[in-house]
């Protein structure tokens, strides 16, 4: 990807999806707007029926929301650990959640014939451990456990991309407490962070009571992005600000005012879930915590979910339009892209080193930039055919190198893709612009 330290777009491996007889995909698989667009745009590519491979400009989107998640976490003081896919079914059976068949479940046998799961979500794992080193002493609660691993579902069927797909990646924090009430601290602590995270990736959400469903639990919230292709039913109150996803209450009254005619239907993405557990898994395996004068306490928990590679595909989906892709500057691979002007054009000799000598001054006077330009040296190509690829792929600010910069005084010219506006700038009013208008 690099030459001479510089991001350079004719290195960055982002094949185009053919689909054709060959290839493992076919139309009708692709059935989302941000699917098809991190497909033909070389972001993903489909390795098996909701399994995807992240390529580099994927990757590093989501090596961004990595990011924003652990300085978070941090802020919360989450420890961030990693547990091993596999978990044994008898953690499985000890809960209870295997009391009965799960079809969503992959299951695994070894050679000596003990039933293993590759793990959709670790609340067995998480309180095997504390189970393994108790009793603990209360000194050392609260404690915020978390992690950014792979997960497994046997999806009936995968759909939507990164969104409903049978491997992906999410970051999920089990919290572990002497009491309810510290427990429901950690609780909020936890939800408020969460709202940090999305404020963050700057798409606009709803926090909504959520089912436990077969996480069992006493309280439940969702975090949904609004969009029409999302899944879930989300029932929201104007009278009194009561959301709630519609599996919990009729479509007609709000259940908690009684308000029929101020009521908001709509479909959502779920994002995040966080889940209020007590010690529905702490007491069954044994998490225990000596307390003050010496007796065992069983843990009050707590099981919170962020669906990472599903909030990069749902931000796509809710920003683009049908042929060009959008970003959310905090998640965007670059945030700049360099134009030069094409091989063997007028402006060639005139503008040498010019594109280069931007790149790097834009990285010193922003360094928030560091690792976010990109310079597309495809000079072979004319530079309308790079600004419409850039245009398709989202960046945020396109900035081309033409005759007026090539005069005295010389100029370039910005395409702010966010704003749909061009403008021509000075290199301290181009620098000052990117400044203002990115959001880190
Ligand atoms: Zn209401």
């Amino acid at each position: 990807m690099s030459i001479g330290g510089r991001h350079c777009l004719s290195k960055i491996f982002q094949p185009i999806t053919i689909i054709s007889k060959k290839s493992n995909l076919t139309r009708q698989d692709v059935t989302s707007k941000s699917q098809r667009l991190m497909l033909d745009l070389g972001f993903i590519q489909q390795a098996s029926p909701g399994c995807f491979h992240f390529l580099p400009l994927g990757l590093k989107s989501l090596n961004k929301l990595i990011k924003i998640v652990d300085d978070e976490m941090f802020k919360i003081c989450g420890q961030k650990v990693l547990f091993p896919g596999l978990t044994n079914d008898k953690l499985w059976k000890n809960s209870g959640r295997l009391n009965e068949p799960v079809a969503e479940l992959f299951q695994v046998k070894d050679r000596h014939h003990q039933n293993y799961i590759l793990s959709p979500t670790h609340e067995e794992a998480a309180t095997d451990l504390l189970s393994s080193v108790s009793p603990i002493s209360y000194k050392y609660f609260p404690l915020r456990l978390y992690q950014i691993s792979s997960k497994f579902r046997d999806e009936m069927k995968p759909r939507f991309g990164l969104m409903r797909g049978r491997e992906f990646v999410m970051k999920d924090m089990y919290t572990f407490d002497v009491d309810v009430e510290s427990a429901k601290k950690t609780y909020e602590e936890v939800c408020e962070s969460y709202n940090r995270v999305f404020d963050r990736i700057g798409i606009e959400y709803v926090k909504v009571l959520g089912s436990s469903g077969t996480m069992g639990g006493t309280m439940s919230h969702e975090y949904q992005f609004k969009a029409s292709i999302g899944e879930d039913r989300i029932l929201c109150c104007r009278n009194c600000n009561y959301s709630a996803n519609i599996e919990l209450c009729g479509e007609h009254n709000c259940p908690n005012c009684g308000e029929g005619s101020n009521i908001n239907l709509q479909t959502g993405i779920e994002v995040g879930h966080t889940f209020f557990l007590g010690d529905k898994y702490s007491k069954p395996l044994g998490a225990v915590c000596s307390s003050t004068n010496c007796k065992s306490e069983v843990l009050q928990m707590g099981s919170y979910g962020l669906g990472l590679s599903r909030i990069l595909a749902a931000a796509v989906e809710v920003l683009s339009s049908e042929t060009e892709m959008k970003w959310p500057d905090a998640l965007a691979p670059y945030n700049v892209i360099i134009l030069p002007p094409k091989k063997g054009s007028k402006e060639e000799p005139q503008t040498k080193n010019v594109a280069e000598t931007l790149y790097t001054k834009l990285e010193e006077v922003i360094p928030s930039l560091r690792g976010n330009v990109l310079l597309d040296d495809r000079t072979s190509l004319t530079i309308g055919r790079r600004f419409l690829d850039a245009k398709r792929t989202g960046y945020h600010h396109i900035v081309i190198i033409n005759k007026k910069t090539t005069e005295t005084p010389s100029f370039y010219e910005l395409n702010d893709t966010a704003m749909n506006r061009q403008l021509i700038l000075s290199e301290e009013e181009l620098i000052d612009y990117i400044k203002q208008n990115t959001v880190f």
